[in-house]
């Protein structure tokens, strides 16, 4: 059985093709991010427990869940451990349900990062 350190070390080594033979094929993939994309803003403090009610696939280096937390909507990202990112980071900007299911709707187009 491979810790999570293990496995994450041998996602790194691996190009994303390969990886992407342990895709589970069920969940949304991000478009490659457009250049005229909305660049987000990230910090480490997002909303309290909260309810993931979508989320892109785990098969990628980075995986985005959206949250609702008592109406109020927040992106949460996680990424592999690497160096000068953390490993679970929020949007800055929280949303209402519309809004924030817009956002979530750019961010796998690749209009929003
Ligand atoms: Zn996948």
């Amino acid at each position: 059985m491979d810790g999570p350190v293990t496995a994450s070390a041998v996602v790194l080594a691996l190009p994303d093709a390969l990886a992407e033979e342990d895709c589970p094929g069920i969940s949304p993939h991000p478009a490659a991010p457009r250049p005229e994309r909305t660049a987000l803003r990230w910090i480490g403090q997002g909303l309290a427990p909260g309810r993931v009610v979508a989320y892109t696939c785990s098969c990628r280096m980075t995986a985005y869940e959206l949250v609702a937390c008592g109406g109020v909507y927040q992106i949460r990202r996680r990424t592999l451990p690497r160096r000068g990112v953390p490993p679970v980071s929020w949007t800055v900007q929280r949303w209402r349900r519309g809004e924030a299911l817009e956002w979530w709707r750019r961010l796998l187009a690749g209009q929003a990062q």
